[in-house]
Parts: C-alpha cells; sequence; structure tokens
C-alpha cells in the first residue's frame, strides 16, 4: 500500500514562519527498480518522485524539498507579495497519498514560487526535469481519457524535458558542481541521454568524451557511457542515412 511508505515530517515554513506536516517517503522500504533510460528513479509499488515538494498550507509556498529553504529575505518578500497575497488555504486536510493531479498541482507551484523567488538555474531546470518525469508516470498509468489525453501529457513532458535541457546547459555554464545534488559525471551522463532524446547529437558526444576521459570516473559509468557512446554513433549513422535517401 502507497500510505505504508510515507511518514508525516513536521516542517516549518522558510516563509511564514508557521509549521505543517509533510508527507515523506521511509526510504528504508523502497525496492528499486530498473531506472529509465535517463536515471528516472523507479521503485516497486510508489512512485516517489510525486513526494518530493513541500507546499505550505498557510501561505502557498512550494518548492522541491532540497530546495524548500533557506531563503533571502529578498526572496521570502518575494513570496510573501506574489504568492501568499493572493493564496486561499485549502479547506479540506490533505489527503492520505497524493494522486496524479494533486502532485502535478504541487510540482506546477512549486515551479512558480521558483520563479518568483528567482530561483538559481539549477533549481529551475530540475524542477522541470522532475515535472517531465511526473507527466511522464502520468502517461504510463493512464487508463482513462485515452488518446487525447495521453497526447496532452506527452506534449506536457516534453515542454519540461526541453526546459530542463536547456536550464542545466546554462547551470553548467554558470554555477558550481555539484549542480542538483548531482556530480559532473552523473550530469553530463543525465546530459547526453537528454540531448540524445533531443537528437542533437554533437552535444550529447561531447557528455559522452567528458566521461570516457574522466580520470575519476568509475568502471560501471564508463560502460554506461560507452553503451550510450554506441547508441550516439548509430542515431547519427541513421540521420545521415536519412538525409541521403
Ligand atoms: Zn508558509
Amino acid at each position: 500500500m502507497e500510505k505504508d511508505f510515507l511518514f508525516q515530517k513536521k516542517v516549518r515554513c522558510a516563509v511564514c514562519g508557521e509549521e505543517f506536516l509533510e508527507k515523506v517517503v521511509r526510504t528504508a522500504r523502497l525496492r528499486r527498480l530498473q531506472p529509465d533510460f535517463d536515471l528516472r528513479p523507479r521503485f516497486r509499488d510508489i512512485d516517489t518522485i510525486k513526494y518530493d515538494v513541500y507546499s505550505c498550507p498557510h501561505c502557498g509556498y512550494t518548492a522541491l524539498s532540497r530546495y524548500f529553504e533557506p531563503l533571502t529575505k529578498g526572496q521570502v518578500q518575494l513570496i510573501l507579495e506574489n504568492i501568499s497575497a493572493n493564496f486561499t488555504p485549502p479547506q479540506e486536510s490533505a489527503p492520505e497519498i497524493y494522486d496524479y493531479d494533486t502532485a502535478l498541482a504541487r510540482y506546477e507551484q512549486a515551479l512558480k514560487c521558483s520563479t518568483v523567488k528567482r530561483a538559481w538555474t539549477s533549481e529551475l531546470a530540475y524542477t522541470c526535469l522532475k515535472l517531465s518525469w511526473l507527466c511522464r508516470s502520468m502517461g504510463e498509468v493512464l487508463t482513462e481519457g485515452g488518446a487525447e489525453e495521453r497526447a496532452r501529457l506527452k506534449q506536457k513532458e516534453e515542454a519540461y524535458y526541453k526546459k530542463a535541457y536547456e536550464g542545466f546547459q546554462k547551470a553548467i555554464s554558470t554555477e558550481d558542481f555539484p549542480i542538483a545534488g548531482m556530480d559532473s559525471l552523473t550530469l553530463d551522463y543525465l546530459m547526453a541521454c537528454i540531448a540524445c532524446h533531443f537528437k542533437e547529437y554533437s552535444y550529447a558526444s561531447r557528455s559522452v568524451s567528458n566521461i570516457l576521459g574522466s580520470q575519476t570516473a568509475d568502471r560501471r559509468m564508463k560502460d554506461k557511457a560507452l553503451d550510450l557512446k554506441d547508441v550516439i554513433v548509430k542515431a547519427i549513422k541513421e540521420e545521415a542515412a536519412k538525409k541521403n535517401a
């Protein structure tokens, strides 16, 4: 049962100072499944991505848990003026588990708050990456709505994925590692995967070369990079063949 993986954690809001209870995943209980090609984590019986956002029910301030605090005084002011001033606290208590629509709304509020508080590019990029992964999960479990709903989710997933891709490119050249908790090799690998998705093979090749030429990458990482290199080389050949056809 999904609720058995969760516990309530007391969080103090970085904006209004009120305390609230947030649902957090008990990591010790998780059974890891094979992640997606781009490292999207997957677990048996629960989609942990749904629970990676903190949202204050008193003032509306919302962010990915890793970015919830600290805030500067200026950022608190920006949230108070642009988010809290128009926020109506929910009438009902929070549900026991989050359905995907609720999770999506919380993530979109997190993205809005990140923009309002002028967060680092990496925070925006990481929030967009998680949003695109959430849309992917929603598409996978979709039983109603049919083709139209599926297409709408796919479009959303792609749009957030693109924003994440562009944001991380900018973050790599302007911020210090770790970026969104990732070292440079992990982010190179992730970016190579995303670049492949967008058929940006020269960017993907560069990222893979960074890993293969690294002194610190371990064997496992280099093997994964080599596998990806094969995919890239094959895709470039196919693209070339299509152009010449
Ligand atoms: Zn608050």
